[in-house]
């Protein structure tokens, strides 16, 4: 398979750094082809400006989603941009690193997505209507592809379990693996998530890096998240609300999202 790893740490010699060579050594002694996009060592620009949308007039009003579909439709997205949606084409498996920073991903790989997600390649793909609502969560550009985070925090295991303080580590990345996976196609697999790593000693580490090592050797194999798909009959369309019935009684939230094998009412 063809892998894109997006790596989103400042320093090599991190962490973050030695489990990205761990995991890119085991996917290469599986045979697979593997591209890196290391934003950092890449001088990725973060934030998402006029700068990104070269044929804009100067006094145009500037409307992030309008100058991104033009440029888009008219191969006016810049080099760097193009650079990442050749690479997500490429792959079959898209794999984001990262810190837990503040909760949530590094601020240059939230960059990375709002610029390289461009409107008619990540959104605003498929037919609009009071009974489609596009393709999206499930369907889209990168339908039939597998996703995947991997995840180092400073946070105990227990501190991001179901009652504990930090939230429940799958609510936090339900916005990157529903909303920025799920969302444009992907079907996406359980994160790899490393807790506590300040306290990780060389036995940790071997067992950190072995643990990754076997779900780099199962990535094709292993079962995705069982997001309810949009156009599946899940929803209500437009409103696109989850059908009466659907989901366990107690079930809000985020966990509703989740296929628990209910029928609808
Ligand atoms: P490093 O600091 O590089 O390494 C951590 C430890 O791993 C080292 O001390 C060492 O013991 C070991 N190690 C490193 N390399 C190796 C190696 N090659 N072999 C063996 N052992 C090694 N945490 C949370 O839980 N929630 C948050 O919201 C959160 N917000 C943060 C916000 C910011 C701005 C920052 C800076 C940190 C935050 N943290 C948070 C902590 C952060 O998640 C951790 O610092 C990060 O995950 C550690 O990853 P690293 O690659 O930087 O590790």
């Amino acid at each position: 398979m063809k892998i894109l790893l997006v790596f989103a740490h400042p320093e090599p010699r991190s962490l973050n750094g030695a489990l990205r060579d761990v995991a890119v050594a085991e996917l290469k002694a599986q045979g697979h082809e593997v591209q890196i996009s290391d934003l950092h060592a890449q001088g990725w620009k973060s934030q998402i400006d006029r700068a990104d949308f070269p044929a804009l007039a100067p006094d145009a009003r500037f409307d992030p989603s309008a100058a991104s579909a033009a440029a888009f439709a008219d191969g006016g997205l810049t080099a760097d941009v193009k650079a990442e949606q050749d690479k997500l084409l490429w792959a079959d498996v898209l794999i984001l690193q990262f810190p837990l920073w503040w909760f949530t991903m590094p601020a240059i790989l939230k960059g990375w997505v709002d610029r390289v997600y461009a409107y008619g390649f990540a959104y605003g793909v498929g037919e609009h209507s009071n009974t489609r609502w596009g393709d999206r969560y499930g369907e889209g550009t990168f339908a039939g592809k597998r996703a995947m985070l991997i995840v180092t925090t400073g946070g105990w295991e227990e501190h991001y379990s179901a009652r504990g303080i930090n939230g429940p580590i799958d609510d936090l990345l339900f916005p990157i693996q529903h909303g920025i996976l799920f969302y444009p196609g992907y079907e996406v697999l359980p994160p790899f998530v490393s807790y506590r790593v300040q306290r990780l000693d060389a036995a940790g580490f071997a067992q950190e890096a072995e643990r990754l090592r076997e779900r780099m050797r199962t990535l094709a194999s292993t079962t995705p998240l069982p997001f309810r798909r949009q156009n599946g009959g899940d929803y209500l369309i437009p409103g696109m609300q989850l059908r009466p019935g659907l989901g366990a009684q107690d079930t809000t939230g985020f966990a509703l999202h989740l296929d628990d094998g209910s029928e609808p009412a």
